[in-house]
């Protein structure tokens, strides 16, 4: 029998040092690929969060970090770039076992655009400017910006250390001490990211690492706390407005990344060639555990049958299994709960639509975590499958026609996160560009990315935007100074 009882041990990273819970409370994570379990993980409660607030408030207070020179800080923000891609592949081998993910896309995306968030912010923070006025030849006004204090960092699972340093790389950058709160099915490479940290000479106390989970556990400690500045959230809508009403009292600062039902349309005049490849991606990239998937595709019936054949034959040919082999696409889903909640609406779709392919949990691997690429056609878009956000590899494809209102359907879920266009109309493209209501619109491509424009979303997909200068004003406060000169000479 295999010894499935873990020597690792994930602790929290508090002050520079990895410690254990208080109370000496542990919880397991698993391997969701082959349901063996990785380590034991501290399980902090409101004593850990309260140390960790504590340690992070008087680091911030000593000035160590919030008074640094910023071309200092930015030093240590490239330094701990540097040091997460000569770990690249530890820290993808780690992401890998903690979520199910395959390698190709650990090593290739999440690891790297971790060390880019850190590079990208230490120089963007260098070239991040106030405002002076000087209207009237006795005053000077002079607006600048601040560290707010201690924030908290609550992250998902999906993404784990991409969006946990998405976070904490413009925090740090702007003078404020950190408690994070990773995810609890995912804690492994944060942990990792305190060696890191403290090797790239990040004084101690700056970064505070707390695991455990939601409600009434770490996280919901973290809201609530009245030492907690300001909360950067990504992860449900439905803890979003959780967190919203138990931060209330204490009045903070939030921003919040939340859940999406992306549109990707492909219109009658798109490119096929690149339009069908990327719906492909859009829809099953990380078994379709993106926030910005495109998971419900729109195809005008004049090219729906084309792009619908070639789809199934892209989605069959695609290779399903074990995550830790360079060449598989597919890896497994985080958890058995959460594969419960996509197979139920798999069964919503095939009780209301035609199932084109896929449809099933792929039995005979070490868990059952793992589920075909699955496309549905012929569901109303009225269906909860077109209208809730499923986070799994299951993409209804909706035919329209030139009479129906095209973006009217478009707009029709509570989400509104992202979506992309496949058209050669740029007039067309801008026209729905313009009256979509989404954060943000891609045409003729996909999740590119550049840092510096504006990442959040509409509707009930959050509240604030992340990314660049957007990044770094919800990480500080403004101050307005005032000089009065007198009349001396
Ligand atoms: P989740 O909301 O269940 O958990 C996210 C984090 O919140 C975890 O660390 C969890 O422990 C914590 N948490 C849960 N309840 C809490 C509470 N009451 N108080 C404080 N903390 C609490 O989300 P998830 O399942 O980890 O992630 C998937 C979701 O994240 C999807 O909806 C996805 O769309 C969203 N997401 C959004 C973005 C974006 O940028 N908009 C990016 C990635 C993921």
């Amino acid at each position: 029998m295999e010894n499935n009882q873990p020597s690792l041990e994930l602790k929290h990273f508090i002050n520079g040092k990895y410690q254990k819970s208080q109370n000496q409370e542990t919880f397991e994570t698993i391997n969701p690929a082959n349901n063996k379990v990785i380590a034991k993980v501290s399980l902090g409660n409101q004593n850990d969060i309260d140390n960790a607030v504590a340690v992070a408030k008087n680091t911030y207070e000593s000035g160590v970090w919030s008074n640094l020179a910023l071309n200092e800080r930015a030093q240590v923000l490239h330094k701990i770039g540097d040091l997460i891609l000569e770990n690249k592949k530890a820290l993808a081998l780690a992401e890998t076992k903690d979520t199910g993910k395959p390698i190709s896309l650990s090593l290739n995306v999440d690891i790297p655009r971790s060390a880019h968030n850190f590079h990208f912010f230490a120089n963007f923070l260098t070239g991040f400017k106030g405002d002076s006025y000087f209207n009237n030849p006795n005053e000077m006004h002079l607006a600048i910006r601040e560290p707010i204090g201690v924030v908290g960092l609550i992250t998902p699972w999906n993404l784990p250390l991409y969006l946990s340093t998405w976070k904490i790389a413009p925090a740090l950058a702007m003078g404020n001490s950190v408690v994070l709160k990773p995810a609890e099915w995912s804690p492994y490479t944060a942990t990792l990211l305190g060696e890191i940290v403290n090797k790239a000479n990040l004084p101690h106390g700056v970064l505070n690492i707390v695991h455990g989970y939601g409600p009434n556990s770490a996280g919901s400690a973290l809201t609530s706390h009245p030492d907690i500045s300001a909360i950067s959230f990504t992860g449900e809508t439905s803890t979003g407005k959780a967190i919203m009403a138990k931060a209330s009292s204490t009045l903070k600062k939030l921003s919040f990344e939340l859940g999406g039902k992306g549109a990707n349309v492909i219109f009658n005049d798109a490119n096929l060639d690149d339009a069908i490849p990327m719906a492909l991606k859009a829809a099953f990239t990380n078994q379709g555990q993106i926030c910005l998937a495109g998971s419900r595709l729109f195809v005008h019936n004049s090219v729906f049958e084309t792009v619908k054949n070639k789809l199934i034959t892209l989605a069959e040919n695609m290779r399903v299994g074990d995550p830790l082999k360079t060449e598989t696409e597919i890896g497994s889903l985080i958890s058995t709960q959460h594969v419960e909640k996509v197979v139920d609406y798999i069964a919503i779709g095939k009780a209301e639509g035609k199932l084109l392919t896929g449809g099933n949990q792929i039995l005979g691997q070490e868990s059952t975590n793992f589920i075909e690429p699955t496309i549905f056609s012929e569901i109303p878009n009225s269906s909860r499958l077109c209208q809730e956000e499923i986070f799994g590899p299951v993409l209804p494809i909706i035919k329209f026609t030139d009479d129906d209102n095209l973006l009217e359907m478009l707009n029709s879920t509570p989400y509104g996160l992202s979506a992309s266009l496949w058209s050669s109309n740029i007039d067309r493209c801008n026209y729905y560009a313009r009256n979509l209501k989404a954060g943000i619109i891609w045409v003729n491509c996909w999740f590119l990315r550049e840092l510096a424009t504006p990442f959040g979303g509409a509707k009930m997909s959050g509240i604030g935007r992340e990314g660049g200068r957007y990044s770094l004003e919800f990480f500080s406060e403004a101050k307005t100074i005032t000089y009065k000169y007198g009349n001396h000479w």
